[in-house]
């Protein structure tokens, strides 16, 4: 077991635009936040949990280390909401704005920051380009922003195999593991077992099969210690909609963030105007990410450059895939200095920086 830094940490629910019940998780070290409050909001088919490893030092460690008044969000793709069809709509529109609301509202700061992850970033991004979030003045996005570019066979997949399994399941779920419900999981289990050979946990192989390309695709395995892989990440990981992919299917074809539900005040192509924030975003990007190319980031690192020359930042991360940038066996050392950097706004030049 890794030791911990005291901290205190304490649940606060919190309600969406429209009426669903969720939560934040607020932890602070011994000593009263010297800065700014930071929010940190995970990926599809996870929760909170995810930036919590058993590592030797995690983000939320390093970020109350520094002083940071930490915010971890479950909305409502989280795994401690009942499955629900959420779309990144619902998400942009109604928990991300709430949650930034119910931050300000219990620390008393006006401004906050953002660290957002995969899915949690493409519908906070959302609600920033839709003017909805105007309180956040620093943003770091990993993985995927505004364009998700993914590897030809996870387009395929999007393509072909979500409308076929649609028809026999409502959601995918790693955690099926090596039990899974009788029917079309169970196929699916079987085919993923045959075709996944790089290492001993089916969850872990489910986890690539359903979100991206690669063995694995998620993370690169000598990125993560071994109770992490074997022990935690099979805890980790649960249902996602295929409602989500359909919506991901429509976005990949259209090259960037496009609407699914036309829900009022949001917009239905999020590239066709400048973004409705003052916030200062810093893309990073895991040059490996077999989930979401790091053509994503770039992409929408060049969109905002467009609007504010030499005010963003975008960083490639060597040796990096899409999750270990979080619970890498050595994250500590690679990863989070630069995002505390950043947070600083005092970033010094790394490798494969623009
Ligand atoms: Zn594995």
């Amino acid at each position: 077991m890794h030791g911990r830094p005291a901290t205190r940490e304490r649940l606060v629910p919190f309600i969406a635009g429209d009426g669903k019940n969720l939560s934040l998780i607020n932890i602070r070290g011994p000593a009263p936040p010297t800065r700014a409050p930071v929010l940190l909001v995970h990926g599809a088919g996870v929760r909170s949990g995810v930036f919590r490893a058993p590592v030797p030092v995690t983000i939320v460690d390093a970020l109350v280390a520094r002083g940071h008044d930490v915010w971890l969000e479950d909305w409502r793709a989280s795994i401690e909401v009942p499955p629900n069809p959420w779309t990144l709509d619902q998400a942009a529109r109604y928990d991300h704005p709430a949650a930034v609301r119910k931050v300000t509202e219990e620390t008393g700061a006006d401004r906050l920051k953002a660290i957002i992850h995969c899915q949690g970033s493409t519908s906070f991004m959302m609600s920033a380009c839709a003017g909805l979030v105007p309180q956040v003045d620093t943003i770091i996005t990993n993985a995927v922003s505004l364009h998700p570019v993914v590897p030809a066979w996870s387009r395929a997949k999007l393509r072909y195999a979500v409308p076929v399994a649609s028809r026999f399941l409502s959601y995918l779920d790693p955690s099926w593991g090596d039990h899974p419900p009788p029917g079309a999981a169970t196929v699916i289990t079987r085919l993923v077992k045959a075709a996944h050979t790089e290492c001993g946990s089916t969850v872990c192989k489910l986890v690539s099969f359903t979100y991206g390309s690669g063995f694995p695709a998620l993370w690169r395995h000598e990125n993560l210690g071994g109770d992490t892989h074997d022990t935690w990440i099979p805890r980790e990981f649960g249902p996602v909609p295929l409602s989500f992919f359909r919506q991901m299917d429509q976005c990949v074809r259209s090259g960037h963030l496009v609407a699914y539900e036309h829900l009022d005040g949001l917009p239905d192509d999020y590239t066709a105007q400048e973004p409705r924030t003052d916030a200062r975003v810093v893309f990073l990007a895991g040059e490996l990410n077999r989930c979401f190319l790091p053509e994503s980031q770039r992409l929408s690192y060049d969109f905002f450059a467009g609007f504010g020359p030499h005010r963003h930042a975008l960083h490639i991360l060597p040796g990096y895939s899409h999750l270990d940038v979080f619970f890498g066996e050595r994250a500590h050392l690679d990863v989070f200095p630069l995002i505390i950097e950043e947070l600083a706004g005092t970033p010094a030049r790394h490798r494969g920086d623009r």
